[in-house]
């Protein structure tokens, strides 16, 4: 049956398909971390619709929720309705306490990349400046405005440099350190680039209208930024009076083990994007926080048909409410430690560069050790290994040579150790 459904997509759907490419199934139903096919295969779900089921597939109350809006309304423009109102508070209460009475929010199209979109657009408008920081090995999306500042050069975005004005600089990614340096000698060199360039009045570049950054590389490999790093990033920003803008599409909402990963570096971002988890069971909805001072759109400046989804408001709130209810950023924690001790089994392992983690976002960088070089094909056997045994896991980071793990926020410690025992034993049998 799974057979005849992809046949369908080949058929029919463009060649930019992708996941039913790794995944060669067709989906049934879904329930908490397990997803099952139409052929009635089982599987543990480590990809968690690329991380937007934070609450596992159909958590009943957030689909209870969501039912029930279905009933009353379900499109509202950006006129304000309660359910609106409630989303938005339960979002704010999230936030750290500091920076609540600062932020205003914004609702802009449902996906991430729109979301990214609306960030530059809104810190072009405020500072009158035209270009725009991005990071090496960044990924903000596919419309052409965030993919324009995503550095994960690869088959996936072959147009990536299409708008003048978008300047990279090194992120750090120790593993295969920007700037060549070797970790003994490194003081976070690359930030060091960065803040050079911005100081430099005679060569350097002019301020730019703002600085766009991953806390966790996510697509990029699964790189949590240095603290240091990030530190000095915002320094220099804060200094030069940059908006610093932090992408938390697929960090957010407790993906990291706090609500957002920038709470984790201690400091203050001038702009928050979110999208993908905000519903907790993957209604489509995206915002902005934003500082105040940035507040400077005229009415109608950034509009858009799809800025009030009822339905994921009515879930976000429920969402946020089992969150709070349940310890669901306790679970993070623990079951991101246990994740890291069942993988510390790999770090000598000759396949395995690195294994890197926050909170319940993982990756294992594999590279050849006869030449040092991404491992894209043994990712995929990993990847494919994983699938037959049951586990459905995602690839990405350069040349695709990282396996990435992204389990549902409730993933229980069970189902934990099984995904371990399949994912250890892949990289067993596809790196020999
Ligand atoms: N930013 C980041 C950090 C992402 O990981 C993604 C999606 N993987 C996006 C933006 C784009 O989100 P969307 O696919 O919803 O447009």
């Amino acid at each position: 049956r799974s057979a005849e459904l992809l046949a369908h997509q080949d058929r029919w759907e463009s060649n930019a398909r992708v996941y039913s490419r790794h995944f060669p199934i067709a989906i049934a139903d879904a329930q908490g971390s397990y997803v099952r096919d139409v052929d009635g295969n089982v599987f543990i779900d480590f990809l968690a619709g690329a991380g937007v089921l934070s609450l596992g597939h159909a958590h009943p109350e957030v689909m209870r929720a969501a039912t029930g809006q279905f009933a009353t309304l379900t499109h509202g423009l950006d006129f304000p309705t309660s359910v609106r109102r409630d989303f938005i508070d339960a979002q704010l209460s999230m936030l750290p306490e500091a920076l609540r009475d600062k932020m205003k929010v914004h609702f802009c199209g449902p996906t991430g990349a729109n979301a990214v979109d609306a960030a530059l657009k809104l810190c072009k408008t405020a500072t009158g400046r035209g270009d725009v920081v991005s990071f090496q090995g960044g990924f903000h999306g596919s419309t052409h405005a965030a993919m324009a500042l995503t550095g994960l050069l690869s088959q996936k975005q072959p147009i990536a440099n299409g708008m003048p004005g978008v300047h990279f600089f090194p992120y750090s990614y120790c593993a295969r350190c920007p700037i060549g340096l070797r970790k003994d000698t490194c003081d976070t060199n690359c930030a060091s680039v960065l803040e050079r360039s911005l100081h430099d009045a005679n060569g350097g570049m002019a301020p730019p209208a703002a600085v766009v950054l991953e806390m966790v590389q996510g697509e990029g490999g699964v790189i949590p930024a240095r603290r240091e790093f990030v530190r000095r990033i915002r320094d220099v920003t804060a200094e030069l009076g940059i908006p610093l803008v932090v992408d938390e599409v697929q960090t957010g909402c407790g993906r990291t083990g706090t609500w957002f990963a920038f709470e984790q570096y201690d400091i203050e971002p001038d702009v928050i994007v979110a999208s993908k988890a905000l519903s907790g069971i993957g209604m489509p909805v995206a915002l902005l926080f934003y500082h105040q001072r940035l507040d400077t759109w005229a009415p109608g400046a950034h509009t858009g048909t799809f800025r009030g989804n009822q339905v994921a408001f009515a879930a976000g709130a429920e969402a946020v409410r089992v969150v709070r209810r349940d310890d669901v950023l306790g679970n993070v924690r623990r079951r991101g430690a246990q994740l890291g001790q069942r993988l510390a089994v790999l770090q000598h392992h000759p396949w395995v560069r690195e294994v890197r983690g926050l909170g319940l976002i993982w990756g294992i960088e594999l590279a050849d050790p006869r030449g040092g070089g991404p491992a894209s094909e043994a990712a995929a056997s990993v990847q494919a290994l994983a699938l037959r045994n049951g586990l459905i896991v995602e690839l990405g980071g350069r040349a695709d040579g990282v396996v990435r793990l992204m389990p549902p926020l409730t993933v229980t410690a069970d189902v934990v150790d099984i995904a371990c025992d399949i994912l250890l034993d892949a990289i067993e049998d596809s790196c020999p």
